[in-house]
């Protein structure tokens, strides 16, 4: 029994609807012809143990020169962000969020944005409390000044420890992007190694230690630091992410 459409279509005439296709058929096929379209991210990155470092009025100044002998690009440091970052999250599909990490991360340099999209991505550092100290490790940049896919990027990340409040360093190293290289985990680690090493080395260094990250803390949160102004971003810091004093409840 012939359908009601195709009765039409024999039926057309010179004042048939343009939009009729003269040799497409409505009918559903059997199998949908998809194209497909697909972009693999990969992000990955190590971190390490955490070392104990006395701490001091020289503590953040000693960091930068943990990655001597490993940075291959200028080294830059990357300070806790204050409270009106705190939503900063390098995802531009939600703009307000996006904006507040643009303001606070447009001064750096392309190496250093590149660590923090990768590293922030996959959790291996946390602006709320860590202090990142960053470098490009290995591999090439591209012409605007980005690290390739496979290239090795990382440094120092350092936060004070909530029991003691002595200043734990972490090594950290990541890489990523539109691509993927069998030995840059290799490499990865080979760099992670070197850069623990400079951490031990260390006139300040105490040894290691199990890192245990600021935990949120309930009803506390946009405390001020007397001793520097700084305004922390996170609801748990006992000690000011900045200048490692003892935060007051404000
Ligand atoms: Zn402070």
């Amino acid at each position: 029994m012939p359908l009601d459409f195709l009765k039409r279509k024999n039926t057309s005439d010179a004042a048939a609807p343009v939009t009729a296709a003269p040799t497409g058929s409505t009918m559903l096929p059997e199998e949908v012809v998809a194209q497909d379209y697909i972009l693999k991210l990969y992000y990955a990155g190590k971190t390490s143990e955490g070392v104990r470092m006395k701490t001091g009025p020289n503590a953040m100044v000693e960091l930068p020169s943990m990655l001597v002998g490993l940075a291959k690009s200028e080294i830059e440091v990357v300070d806790p962000l204050p409270i009106e970052f705190s939503q900063a999250t390098p995802t531009i599909a939600r703009p307000s969020e996006a904006m507040q990490w643009l303001n606070a991360h447009h001064v750096h340099s392309p190496i250093t944005r590149h660590a923090l999209v990768v590293l922030e991505s996959i959790d291996a550092i946390d602006l709320a409390f860590d202090t990142f100290v960053c470098s490009l490790l290995d591999g090439e940049i591209d012409t605007s000044g980005y690290p390739e896919y496979n290239a090795v990027i990382g440094g120092i990340a350092a936060h004070w420890d909530e029991a003691t409040g002595d200043m734990i360093c972490r090594a950290v190293v990541g890489w990523g992007g539109r691509g993927v290289r069998g030995d840059t985990d290799r490499i990865g680690a080979k760099l992670l190694a070197g850069l623990l090493t400079n951490v031990l080395a260390n006139q300040y260094a105490m040894g290691l230690t199990a890192v245990e990250r600021p935990m949120p803390a309930a009803g506390r949160g946009g405390l001020v630091c007397g001793h520097c102004g700084f305004a922390s971003a996170h609801e748990r810091a006992f000690y000011c992410p900045k200048c490692g004093m003892r935060l007051v409840r404000g």
